[in-house]
């Protein structure tokens, strides 16, 4: 292992150990997501967790890294994780076939080196930031342009990506996580690459905690430019919330367990909710998990591994609680 790391243990302040003991999450498989999830393979990041709904079509090809034609109609973090344990097997890598607030708990989040968004909508971008803000978590975003691009540093505690969004784009619902660009934007591999490997370069800083440019840098090749923008805190956005820590009770149960296990650890003044609608026919209200048939399990209802699930005492006082799962490991390994 050391001989497949030789070169870059020879760039100064570069520490494998610390990459090697790493688990960094990647929000979106799309373009950005692929080589954002290659670089960091073979940079020698011992643990990824990608995250991503869709499958790979045919025009996702002129630009995923990781994806080939025996790749289309599989899911995106099948294929990505397929050809990622080809480049460095040295690295666990788990997909999620999810929405990231379905597939990546927020105790995950939280527990993560490292967030790093891969997503191409606001409405995305803003739900992954607010859950970000809700554990305190870090996030470091792209995204692309037709011929440039942006990198987004967001340190824990500083300015967050909602800070710079409007009160009304904080509204928007969170679309699917479509992580190609939008159909109608024109987007190629050299773009893709570029904020890639400016994000990486990033993650690896911020992994080592060396200095990393905060704020927003804009990537214009076509100027022969990269400039950068300050961003700042706005006083009235609400993700600035994190849940405090004495509130939160592990529970030890996976996704796996029947939401049942989940109510018993409940009292009957209390109830136990989601964060997202759990039947997508609303047939037992869609938030409140207390509904649903108790035989089926957390997964079953969308609920993401290492997911922080309110627990409401009706009044007075109302009070909310959190119930914290278990996240899951795969291939029997702990992704620590
Ligand atoms: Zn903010």
């Amino acid at each position: 292992m050391i001989e497949r790391y030789a070169r870059q243990l020879l760039i100064p302040h570069w520490d494998q150990d610390v990459l090697s003991a790493a688990l960094v999450v990647v929000v979106g498989v799309g373009a950005l997501g692929t080589e954002v999830a290659r670089l960091l393979a073979q940079a020698g990041v011992g643990a990824l967790v990608l995250c991503d709904p869709d499958e790979v079509s045919e025009s996702n090809l002129n630009r995923g890294a990781l994806f080939t034609d025996a790749h289309v109609g599989r899911p995106k973090v099948e294929a990505a994780a397929a050809a990622l344990r080809a480049i460095a097997p040295g690295t666990v890598v788990e997909g999620r076939r999810a929405e990231h607030a379905r597939g990546v708990g927020l105790a995950e989040l939280r527990d993560a080196d490292l967030v790093i968004s891969c997503l191409d909508s606001i409405a995305d971008r803003v739900q992954l930031a607010a859950r970000c803000g809700l554990v305190g978590a870090a996030m470091l975003d792209g995204g692309t342009h037709p011929w440039g691009g942006e990198v987004r540093w967001y340190p824990r505690g500083g300015p967050c990506y909602g800070c710079g969004c409007s009160a009304a784009e904080r509204a928007l619902p969170s679309s699917s996580m479509a992580c190609g660009i939008p159909d109608e934007m024109g987007a190629s591999a050299p773009i893709s690459a570029m904020v890639a490997s400016w994000l990486v370069t990033h993650a690896v800083r911020v992994l080592f905690g060396l200095p990393v440019v905060e704020g927003l840098v804009r990537l214009d090749p076509v100027a022969g430019e990269s400039r950068r923008v300050a961003l700042a805190a706005d006083p009235s956005c609400p993700l600035h919330e994190p849940i405090p820590a004495r509130f939160v009770t592990r529970s030890g149960l996976t996704v796996e367990a029947a939401v049942g296990a989940l109510l018993a650890m409940t009292t009957s003044g209390e109830r136990l909710h989601a964060w997202n609608s759990v039947d997508p026919a609303d047939r037992y209200g869609p938030l409140d998990l207390s509904a649903a048939p108790a035989g089926s399990t957390l997964g079953e209802l969308g609920i993401a591994p290492g997911e922080l699930l309110p627990v409401i005492r009706n009044g007075p006082p109302e009070h909310v609680r959190y119930i914290e799962l278990a996240t899951s490991r795969p291939n029997g390994r702990d992704l620590r």
